[in-house]
């Protein structure tokens, strides 16, 4: 089928903020011919390009210039290893299905990333990462194809350069390269991590740990219905309330940062990691700040989750702007207070 551009679409369907804005042209691609032809097409228009997967991880500030891809290439193919499988996922399947169907098929890693929406092919862009696993944990490789050139190139995981919910992607590469699809390597023996404090206790409360061990029958399938179970009790579920998940990424602080702030405030939550550093709740600061459901006109901060931000579209909704300036609202009151500038985790077009 020959690819159809069009010019002024509008994308407040396209992300889970539901922010309108529009893109000066869009395509939708289901196969790699078709992403090498829409390359083609914007090389030749001398037109930015900007990939679009499931707009879950998006701040619309403004109408974006040039190209937006939306990639929507599926398939999953796999490869047996000894006690592994090298599974292989097209850019545009949907994450939490393709953890569903992994699952469904005896293949185990993806069950404490279950419900994270989006695409597989957003997924190494911020290494994402829930319930004390990461992408990084099963990443093997990506391809991906580079803007400029049209370049088919290969990516282990160290040349990803994979960090806390950050990658090259983001680095080094931002904006250089589509991603074509994501090779993992899965477990086919059951193998639980539930050490993650929420999942614990979801655990213990169901009855399936005694003495602090996972029974038998914990099966990852019930590690993937538990992770379900508690995101869908703390979090709004962008088909209803919209909003983009964690609007601040938890900031990591030196150690010497840490030891001052507890001085000040003993009851601070802080997660020491490997190199040193220390991480600090987002949430925990905005929430310290006051700002937990606070709202300004069209958007709030969430009343049960201090860290996601949301666009209530009753009488019209707002827009990005509005959005951006509760955010800096927060970044500023948390910067007095705690001398930590919050990082937003989305990424923000179209604003100056
Ligand atoms: P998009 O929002 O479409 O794109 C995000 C960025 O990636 C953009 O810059 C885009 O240009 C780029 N991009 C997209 N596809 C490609 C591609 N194929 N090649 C190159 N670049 C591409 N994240 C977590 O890490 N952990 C969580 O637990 C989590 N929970 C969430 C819960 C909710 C309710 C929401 C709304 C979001 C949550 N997120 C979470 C954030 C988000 O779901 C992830 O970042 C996800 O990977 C984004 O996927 P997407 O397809 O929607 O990406
Ligand atoms: P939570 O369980 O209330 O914990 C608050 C924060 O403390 C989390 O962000 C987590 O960091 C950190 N934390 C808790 N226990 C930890 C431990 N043992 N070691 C290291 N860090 C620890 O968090 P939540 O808001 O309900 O989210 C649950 C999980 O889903 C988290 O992993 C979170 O990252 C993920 N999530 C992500 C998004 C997103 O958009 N990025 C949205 C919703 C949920 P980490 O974030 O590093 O785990």
């Amino acid at each position: 089928m020959a690819l159809s551009i069009q010019q002024n679409i509008p994308l407040q369907a396209y992300n889970s903020l539901r922010l309108p804005a529009s893109a000066e042209y869009f395509c939708t691609v289901t196969s790699e011919e078709e992403l090498c032809a829409a390359l083609d097409y914007a090389r030749q228009q001398g037109l930015e390009v900007t990939p679009l997967g499931g707009g879950s991880n998006l701040v619309l500030a403004g109408d974006l210039k040039g190209l937006v891809i939306k990639l929507d290439i599926r398939g999953i193919s796999s490869r047996p290893q000894a006690n592994s499988v090298e599974v292989c996922f097209a850019a545009g399947e949907n994450w939490h299905r393709a953890v569903m169907d992994c699952l469904d098929r005896g293949w185990y890693g993806l069950e404490n990333l279950s419900l994270i929406p989006g695409t597989v092919g957003a997924a190494p862009i911020q290494n994402i990462g829930a319930y004390g696993v990461e992408l990084a944990d099963l990443f093997v490789c990506l391809r991906a194809v580079e803007i400029s050139t049209g370049e088919l190139c290969t990516f282990d995981a160290a040349a990803c350069q994979f960090g806390y919910r950050d990658s090259v992607f983001k680095g080094a590469f931002k904006d250089q390269f589509i991603i074509l699809d994501v090779t993992l390597r899965l477990h086919t023996q059951p193998s639980i991590n539930i050490a993650y404090p929420a999942l614990q206790q979801a655990a213990a409360e169901s009855g399936l740990l005694v003495n602090g061990s996972p029974l038998d029958k914990l099966t990852p399938q019930l590690v993937s219905e538990l992770v379900c179970r508690i995101r869908s009790s703390k979090l709004p579920d962008p088909a209803e309330i919209p909003n983009a998940g964690s609007f601040f990424k938890n900031p990591l602080v030196s150690s010497t940062h840490a030891q001052s702030l507890l001085r000040r405030y003993p009851q601070m939550p802080t997660f020491a990691q490997p190199g040193g550093q220390v991480k600090i709740p987002a949430a925990w600061l905005i929430d310290q700040c006051g700002f937990k459901g606070v709202s300004r006109g069209p958007v709030a901060v969430h009343k049960h989750q201090a860290l996601v931000l949301t666009h209530n579209l009753n009488n019209g909704g707002g827009d990005g702007s509005q959005l951006l300036a509760l955010a800096a609202e927060l970044q500023d009151a948390v910067e007095q207070r705690f001398s930590i500038r919050l990082e937003t985790e989305p990424r923000i077009y179209g604003s100056t």
